[in-house]
């Protein structure tokens, strides 16, 4: 195709705001699908994404309209993926700003926004879901328009649902989008956007054509990583893979399937060129994919330890970003240190293994990742509470923190405020989108936001307050790790590092959380919660005799029998911490509420 008649764009929204129900119609309005096999939400391929209603894989559809080429770039919508919205919007010349015109902008619909103002996009302004009773296009075409400096009679109003105005805006996208500009005579550079795993075909990579031309039955290299592969099919999706014997030219976007049976061959954010004739310099903005956050996970079944490893194993063919490894805990047995981009991948991953590999699992409290300096001046990263030094000779803890941006209604500024407060926010700025609603940025570490911050801020806000968080950089802090005791000795999984001012509250909810859910053993049990040596709580599980058999006043031997046979069965159940039996269950309900 003549690059002069492709259109790139994607569509960027807050959560809900109807992005995947406008991407439908389109498909439908250009008779890509037709109205027979239009399954709702056909973007959306992967049941939790249906359910949570997120996209979390972005694909590429081409659209042919008005003798153009539009191709459709679906960006994940979610902060845990920013790096992944950043690479698609990279492929794109323009993106349509969606916002429902019943809600307004949210904090992601700016995040987004900023990225694609990065990337140097042509911005349109569209108002969603004008069909709705409690739509109010004029107050929010001004905000709209007040956010990205155009005149409110500039902003396109559309119902994703009806269709109403989707072929004005897809006319709008020709007529507006700058045509991919790339030079065809030299060497091919592609980028990836998305790598796919798919059972039958193996890994599919999502390009977008730069420079040069990509062929079927070429050899490509990978530039991060030098590999190289043969293109088997190379082609464009509308809406299904359609092969392309004649490749790929300048502008075009598509996929191309090598046999690869791993997505980390193939890299979102990589470059592609020809094996033979290769380009000097890869495309900018790399970045291997960084875990924020480490969890420990475990098989509430210890036999279940095998199916557990195997099913990571599958889910990392298709998330380059997801990392574990074998870790033993005294408490829980065998399972996985596993590494995640944020909470929601975290829950993603987590809901997955339960879901499509049916295993039942039971996590440690997430941690971020912590630089600490010691006073010999050597350095390590603490991606487990366990691995944090206990010595005294610690001088410097580093923290991530994050950029975080708040939008909400003005009368909640308080609120907010005392949220951030009280986890070591510093107040950055604050901005009135319109006379009430206020936009507020705050640096916060990221440990503070893993627990639930976001829950906190929902329901002091009844609901109406919107976060979106980026990684921006270290801060020192007084961290401490927190042991747990039980007769003197430590049960890992409960292990945490948490701020100086904070061990307290934690040392104290945890022990007597611990003494509520241990039962009573022949001996007393002392719980502690302690600083290195220094006990900082402690509770006490009182001592008893339990003689099960004393309830079962002599006469029936089969019941006395299967009584004991129940014990035994407890008993494989229960771990030993020292010489005290602690039930599975026991670990896992502490664990688990909140
Ligand atoms: P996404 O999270 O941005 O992909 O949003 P969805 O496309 O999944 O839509 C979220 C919800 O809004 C769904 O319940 C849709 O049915 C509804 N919705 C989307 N577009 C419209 C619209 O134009 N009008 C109305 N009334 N509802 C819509
Ligand atoms: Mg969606």
């Amino acid at each position: 195709t003549d690059p002069a008649l492709i259109r790139n764009f994607c569509i960027i929204a807050h959560i809900d705001h109807g992005k995947s129900t406008l991407a439908d119609r389109m498909l439908q309005i250009t008779g890509v699908v037709d109205d027979r096999s239009m399954r709702a939400q056909y973007l959306d391929r992967m049941d939790i994404e249906r359910e949570r209603g997120i996209t979390i894989k972005s694909q590429a559809v081409r659209l042919p309209w008005d003798g153009h080429v539009l191709n459709m770039i679906d960006t994940p919508g979610h902060v845990d993926f920013t790096y992944e919205v950043s690479r698609s919007l990279q492929a794109c010349e323009g993106a349509i700003l969606l916002v429902d015109a019943a809600q307004g902008i949210e904090a992601q619909t700016l995040a987004n926004l900023y990225l694609a103002m990065n990337a140097d996009l042509h911005i349109i302004p569209v108002l969603n879901k004008i069909d709705l009773p409690a739509a109010q296009p004029e107050k929010f075409a001004e905000e709209l328009a007040g956010l990205i400096g155009c005149d409110p009679s500039d902003v396109l109003k559309v119902s994703g649902k009806t269709g109403v105005g989707v072929r004005e805006l897809l006319d709008h996208v020709v007529q507006t989008v700058p045509a991919p500009v790339g030079d065809a005579d030299a060497a091919a550079r592609a980028l990836i956007f998305d790598s796919v795993y798919d059972t039958y075909r193996g890994v599919v990579t999502y390009v977008r054509v730069v420079d040069g031309h990509l062929g079927k039955r070429e050899r490509i290299l990978m530039m991060s990583t030098n590999a190289t592969h043969e293109t088997l099919e190379i082609g464009v999706i509308s809406p299904e893979p359609m092969p392309a014997d004649l490749g790929l030219g300048v502008g075009e976007v598509g996929y191309l399937i090598t046999g690869v049976k791993d997505v980390r061959q193939s890299r979102v954010g990589d470059t592609v060129t020809s094996a033979a004739k290769s380009a000097k310099e890869m495309l900018a903005g790399y970045e291997h994919p960084k875990p924020m956050v480490f969890s420990g996970l475990y098989p509430i079944d210890g036999d279940e330890y095998p199916e557990l490893r195997e099913a990571l194993d599958k889910l990392q063919l298709n998330d380059a970003a997801l990392i574990y490894e074998p870790e033993t805990s005294a408490a829980l047995g065998f399972g996985f240190r596993v590494g995640f981009l944020g909470l929601l991948h975290m829950e993603i991953v987590r809901e997955r293994l339960e879901r499509e590999f049916g295993l039942s699992l039971i996590s440690t409290a997430p941690n971020v990742v912590y630089r600490v300096v010691m006073e010999d001046g050597s350095e390590l990263t603490v991606t487990n509470p366990s691995e944090f030094p206990s010595g005294g000779k610690i001088a410097q803890v580093f923290e991530p923190v994050t950029k975080s941006t708040i939008l909400a209604p003005a009368e909640f500024i308080g609120a907010i405020m005392e949220i951030c407060q009280g986890r070591r926010g510093q107040l950055l700025g604050m901005d009135y989108l319109s006379e009430d609603r206020v936009e507020i940025r705050y640096t916060l570490p990221l440990g503070e936001i893993i627990f639930d911050f976001f829950d906190q801020l929902k329901s002091r806000t009844r609901g109406y307050a919107s976060l979106d968080y980026e990684p921006a950089g270290e801060q020192e802090a007084d961290l401490v790790k927190v042991d747990i005791l039980l007769q003197g000795e430590p049960v890992d999984a409960f292990s945490a590092i948490v701020h100086k001012d904070k061990a307290y509250a934690y040392g104290v909810d945890m022990a007597k959380k611990l003494r509520e859910l241990i039962p009573r053993q022949q001996f007393e049990v002392p719980i502690q919660a302690a600083i290195g040596a220094r006990v900082i709580a402690r509770e006490n599980i009182r001592a008893i005799r339990k003689d099960v058999l004393a309830k079962c006043y002599g006469g029936d031997i089969s019941r006395k029998r299967k009584l004991l046979e129940k014990q035994k069965e407890g008993k494989k159940r229960m771990k030993m911490v020292g010489r005290v039996e602690v039930p599975q269950e026991a670990f896992v309900a502490a664990l688990s509420t909140d």
